[in-house]
């Protein structure tokens, strides 16, 4: 069976484990959201993909959820004796060397796609991964900052203000140009099932669905799509999803995101929706079920999956 599986960071990484752990025979394809990204001391960061991979090959720091086990961080401290900017991204040395190929090898002229596959020929994630898209889209937060309305990158909202400034709206800036990477659309198309993982639905999952043409392969393709519930009793589960669904309107409950997604029969995306046990969800046209959605092991999270596929069977 063919898997597509649409991904963020974390919480991606680790539904991803799952899908793993659920099927490993099977044929699995994450598509990572890539508006995350950014250049910062001229390094190309991309941190949903590097989640992935670093958590899909167990060289993650799984109480930090993101960047190596075994981290040290003297060349942050470097450039804090130098005062070099931005000082709220923790760069760990290990990481650095990541972005390091990486930055190199886009400067040779290699897609982020070339890029990502040569990263993964160290680490064997055991799942193709693919970026959304080979070209540069990155989220901007429209904020009110210093009494002005502003647009900063997301990840200044998310790391150094903690997401704590009201987000009035999210942008992606270069998202009307870009195409999707060729690895993401294959996928998309040849599936036999798409899962949504239970990303951040605004600055993860729509990110990646604003991608000219990912939405329509989807709507197009004879894969049955289940997605997973981020929200759990009306909370995110980890993460600050609750910051950004106000702002594109979506009520932060299991239902909202539900119905946000939409039914494939309605022109949305859905044709199965997973909720956690404890909530209870009215998607039109939707199958919902209810199940633990806790990703508290890889177990538990493979036994999510398999729901899903069963869902989609
Ligand atoms: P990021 O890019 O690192 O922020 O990660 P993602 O966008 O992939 O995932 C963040 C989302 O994962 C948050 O909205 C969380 O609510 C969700 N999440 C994290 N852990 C769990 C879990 O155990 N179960 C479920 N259902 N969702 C989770
Ligand atoms: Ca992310």
């Amino acid at each position: 069976m063919r898997i597509a599986v649409l991904a963020g960071g974390v919480g991606g990484a680790r539904f991803l484990r799952g899908v793993r752990a659920a099927r490993p025979d099977d044929e699995i394809t994450a598509v990572v959201n890539t508006g995350d990204d950014v250049t910062l001391h001229g390094l190309r960061i991309c941190p949903d993909l590097d989640s992935v991979m670093y958590t899909l090959s167990g060289a993650h720091d799984a109480e930090r959820g993101w960047g190596r086990a075994g981290e040290t961080w003297r060349i942050r401290e470097e450039l804090t004796a130098y005062g070099a900017e931005p000082s709220w991204f923790q760069l760990g040395d290990l990481d650095v060397a990541t972005h390091l190929v990486r930055t190199r090898m886009l400067d040779a002229g290699f897609s982020l796609s070339d890029v990502t596959a040569g990263l993964c020929e160290r680490w064997q994630p055991g799942v193709t991964l693919v970026p959304m898209s080979d070209d540069r889209v990155e989220t901007h937060v429209i904020v009110e900052l210093e009494g002005r309305r502003r647009a900063i990158h997301f990840q200044e909202w998310w790391v150094r203000h903690r997401a704590k400034l009201r987000a009035e709206g999210f942008v992606q800036i270069g998202v009307d140009e870009a195409v999707p990477a060729p690895g993401a659309l294959a996928a998309i198309s040849t599936a036999d099932v798409v899962l949504l993982a239970p990303s951040n639905p605004v600055v993860s999952i729509g990110t990646i669905l604003g991608v000219n043409g990912i939405r329509e392969a989807i709507a197009s393709s004879p894969a049955k799509v289940v997605g997973v519930s981020p929200i759990i009793g009306g909370k995110p589960v980890r993460g600050m999803a609750d910051a950004c669904l106000p702002a594109i309107g979506v009520p932060v409950s299991a239902e909202g995101v539900g119905r946000h997604y939409g039914a494939r029969s309605e022109g949305g995306l859905l044709d199965g929706w997973l909720v956690s046990e404890d909530d209870s969800a009215d998607v039109p046209g939707v199958e919902v079920r209810a199940i633990p959605l806790l990703m508290s092991s890889d177990e538990a999270t493979a036994a999510m999956v398999s729901t899903a596929l069963e869902l989609a069977s």
